[in-house]
């Protein structure tokens, strides 16, 4: 957990940075959870409930500035910020508009920071969350406005190198850090002015990055989603390219907490796997199966599988046979999601045929394997799957 960095000697809340005193770096409270905010406020001579005032202020009621929450006193809020503290939440730098509603977001996780992340609000969905338990909740759907699905990234950049995938091309810039991940999500609902409780919002974690790679600080984003935002991790999907340690870990997580999961399998078997996904060839797809089934599911929760359609690579009949006998063998209760691979920039595999498609998602079907195609959204500003950091160089 993120340690507010405060003394206890006096009643001041003292950043240790000496930069600070020189126009240096300023302390960041978004992103600390209800139990650091408490500490943080005993430290300063303040009652422990000064830190659920703020957290209140800044996840619930999505306050931005410390000027804002009237619920602390003035003098303590000018106490704070002459010491260098901040809200420091996300902010949206730079939106991108496509025709079908998408918005693409290029986030500021923190202030100065010239690298941007990527977070995308779909009103509709894209349909990967079709299916699911609890979203067939048809009363539940009626009354809410939105059905939207907000894409999270974790990383700046990715390690994994999947050969399909445009994020790849960047590496690995930097991991996020807890409130630069949640931050992401309150900064999206702030801008569509989404009343969480009342309205249906599905959270995806499958922007930019590997989130079982950056996994404390993931988890610590969840927990502030679920604990103190007041999201449902049963309407949360975190995606991951097969990262056996993180999915081991992740199964013990309680189901308070735990989102579902979502495997990117994108091949009918490891020789094709290690092509396109070099992390295979140190965790080949029986490893991921095996740690996925340490998840103790909820009641009509099922895994996800995600399948990319690489035309002639991965899109052929034998293959949907091939990934029905994978998924029956792995004895999960599962799903799979089918996405048309998204081209991009230097990246040479080819587009599935829309009958490609559709032959396959037939097969699976015919083979008992429920079975769903993810629309593409927001294609033209480059916000499909795969398609985040298209200001990528070079
Ligand atoms: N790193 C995680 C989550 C982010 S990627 C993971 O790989 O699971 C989210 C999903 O987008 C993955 O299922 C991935 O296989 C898919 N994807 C990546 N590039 C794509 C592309 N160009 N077209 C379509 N889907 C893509
Ligand atoms: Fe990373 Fe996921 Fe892209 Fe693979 S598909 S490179 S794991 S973001």
């Amino acid at each position: 957990m993120l340690g507010p960095a405060v003394t206890t000697r006096s009643n001041q809340l003292v950043p240790l940075d000496s930069n600070f005193a020189s126009g240096g770096s300023l302390r960041q409270l978004f992103g600390l959870d209800n139990a650091a905010l408490a500490a943080c406020m005993l430290a300063a001579g303040e009652p422990a409930w000064r830190g659920c005032q703020m957290a209140e202020a800044m996840y619930r009621q999505r306050l931005t500035s410390l000027d804002e929450i009237t619920t602390l006193p003035k003098a303590l809020r000018q106490r704070l910020g002459a010491e260098g503290w901040q809200v420091g939440r996300p902010r949206i730098l730079q939106v991108f508009k496509s025709t079908d509603g998408t918005e693409r977001y290029l986030v500021q996780g923190q202030p100065m920071d010239p690298q941007t992340v990527e977070t995308v609000w779909m009103p509709e969905g894209d349909g990967g969350e079709a299916g699911d338990s609890g979203d067939a909740d048809a009363a539940e759907e009626g009354k809410s406005r939105t059905r939207a699905t907000i894409c999270v990234s974790s990383q700046v950049g990715c390690a994994v190198n999947c050969q399909f995938c445009l994020t790849a091309k960047l590496g690995l810039q930097r991991n996020l850090g807890a409130g630069e991940i949640a931050g992401q999500v309150v900064a999206v609902l702030d801008r569509h002015g989404v009343e969480v409780g009342r309205e249906r919002v599905n959270l995806v974690f499958m922007g930019m990055g590997e989130p079982f790679l950056n996994y404390e600080s993931f988890m610590a984003a969840v927990r502030l989603l679920v604990e103190e935002v007041g999201l449902s991790p049963q309407r949360m999907t975190v995606s991951t390219s097969g990262i056996v340690p993180g999915i081991e870990r992740f199964a013990q997580e309680p189901p308070e907490v735990r989102p579902k999961l979502a495997i990117s399998l994108n091949a009918p078997n490891n020789a094709i796997r290690s092509e396109v996904m070099p992390v295979n060839r140190k965790w080949p797809i029986e490893a991921v199966v095996d740690a996925v089934r340490q998840v103790r599911l909820r009641s009509r929760e099922r895994i996800t599988f995600e399948y990319v359609l690489l035309g002639g690579v991965t899109d052929r009949l034998e293959h949907a046979a091939e990934v029905a006998r994978l998924v029956r063998r792995s004895g999960l209760p599962a799903k799979v999601n089918l996405i048309a691979w998204n081209p991009g920039p230097g990246i040479e595999y080819t587009m599935p045929s829309a009958g490609a498609v559709e032959a396959f998602r037939v097969a699976l079907a015919a083979e008992g394997v429920p079975v769903y195609l993810r629309k593409p959204r927001g294609r033209d500003i480059f916000a499909a799957c795969g398609q985040l950091k298209r200001t990528v160089e070079g």
